[in-house]
């Protein structure tokens, strides 16, 4: 508190705690003059009563100071997972890749080796095996040889 001498005017800057709750007579150190100081306003209260205040204060202060930060206190952590490339030897994908292999390799391999069976089994399904310029040209040739034996039949008659 500020105390402030009734006759020079002097101020002096006191704590509290140093005047009483019933007061206390001071004397100013400029000028000698002596006067009978009043509490402050706060320390009219109870002196048991601030004692119990100032505990709960420092309780409190020693409580907090104890207490792990709470959760809202802290930011959230973020949780971002590092992108992690596939591996070369991934159990599921390398798993469906190696069936799906296997088994394009097992139906070629057993059209190449069907292959001549089916030539043997459906002549006409020979064709399809050759290539389609091969078809054609046989095609055109069948279709020359029926053309010219109309011909022929026509033309001989
Ligand atoms: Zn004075």
């Amino acid at each position: 508190m500020e105390l402030t001498c009734e006759k020079c005017g002097a101020r002096y800057q006191i704590e509290d705690r140093a005047i009483p709750v019933g007061g206390r007579k001071v004397k100013c150190s400029a000028c000698a003059h002596a006067w009978h100081q009043p509490a402050p306003a706060a320390r009219k209260i109870d002196e048991s009563v601030l004692n119990i205040l100032r505990e709960e204060v420092a309780y409190e202060q020693r409580a907090r100071a104890q207490t792990p930060p709470r959760p809202e206190d802290t930011p959230p952590p973020k949780v971002q997972l590092p992108a992690k490339p596939p591996a070369p030897g991934d159990p599921p994908g390398f798993a469906i890749g190696f069936w799906g292999t296997l088994a394009v390799a097992a139906l070629a391999l057993g059209v190449y080796i069907l292959a001549p069976q089916i030539r043997a089994a459906r002549p006409e399904a020979a064709q399809t095996l050759d290539s389609y310029t091969t078809i054609v040209g046989q095609t055109r040739q069948a279709l020359h040889r029926a053309l010219e034996n109309v011909v022929k039949r026509g033309g001989g008659g």
